[in-house]
């Protein structure tokens, strides 16, 4: 995972709500079932130790942002996202971590879901929202791994939630908590940063690369989507062409999105295997404690040594 480059988002502040209706469906740790098959986002939003119990997840809020992200997209390329939904409503499991979240150690939120959901896990694009107060990155509201299928927003870090959120989305067309998520989820599929001379406020803009190019983000004009359509979305020249990916609602897309196998630390429980899926299985201990790792070129987990 070190191998991976790490990309984070500096974003401005956002807001509060004040009320949302409806609570989206939501359930500890474990996903509810889910309503489609295949590729799909599910959003898991995680109490930490410094937790400000801010409640996003039974509040609406995080029910909006994914809400204003799919609207957003949706004018912008006529196309949604898969979000894990349960009975219409989206699904958000939850999550509580004993300790604070950094860099270094988000990846136990990863194993922590695997572990709850070891047969549904494959699959998924995990989406994490973090209710913690202590700030351990510094000046950023979220991160990801690029292509590791799998994000972290920080709406509660400093400056990271706008009190006129709702002002803002008007201003820029989207809010900067719904534009660090969909970000960072970008990131997640393996979208780097687009600094692009044509437009002052791409979505994907990130720093210190951009200033660098000599291109300042621009709060004043309306957020776009890859303007030039060279970036990643018609072309990808900052890695990968979101087009081509099997990743949106219409089921368009020819290229399968797949999480990196070693993310994949839970083996999936599978009825008798037979040879045609050329996966394989390993033995991994590390003191008493064993896995069986199967992937297409397994690899045991950090700390695991390989039992032959
Ligand atoms: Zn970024």
């Amino acid at each position: 995972m070190r191998g991976f480059r790490r990309i984070i988002f500096l974003t401005v502040a956002v807001f509060l709500f004040a009320s949302f209706r409806a609570n989206a469906a939501q359930d500890p740790g474990t996903s509810l079932p889910d309503d489609k098959k295949g590729h799909q986002i599910q959003v898991v939003y995680v109490e930490t130790q410094s937790s400000a119990g801010s409640n996003y997840h039974t509040n609406g809020r995080v029910k909006q942002w994914v809400s204003e992200i799919q609207s957003w997209l949706k004018s912008k390329t006529g196309k949604e996202l898969i979000f894990d939904t349960y009975q219409g409503q989206l699904d958000i499991a939850y999550l509580k971590y004993e300790g604070n979240i950094d860099m270094k150690n988000d990846e136990d939120l990863v194993r922590m879901y695997q572990k709850l959901n070891p047969t549904n896990y494959l699959g998924k694009n995990l989406a994490f929202i973090i209710d913690q107060k202590l700030s351990t990155q510094g000046d950023i509201c979220g991160w990801a791994l690029l292509s590791g299928g799998y994000s972290l927003a920080m709406p509660n870090w400093p400056d990271c939630i706008d009190d006129d959120e709702q002002g803002i989305a008007a201003f820029l067309g989207l809010s900067s908590s719904a534009g660090t998520i969909l970000h960072e989820i970008l990131h997640s599929y393996g979208v780097n940063h687009a600094c692009d001379s044509t437009t002052t406020s791409d979505l994907m803009h990130g720093e210190p690369e951009c200033a660098a190019a000599g291109i300042a983000f621009s709060y004043l004009e309306k957020m776009t989507f890859d303007k030039s359509g060279l970036n990643y979305y018609g072309g990808n020249k900052t890695g990968v062409d979101l087009k081509t990916l099997r990743i949106w609602s219409d089921g368009s897309g020819t290229t399968e999105f797949l999480i990196p196998p070693n993310l994949q630390i839970v083996p999936p429980v599978t009825t008798t295997t037979t040879g045609t899926t050329g996966k394989k299985t390993i033995n991994c201990t590390k003191g008493k404690v064993s896995k069986k790792i199967t992937a297409k070129n397994p690899k045991c987990p950090k700390g695991f040594k390989i039992k032959i």
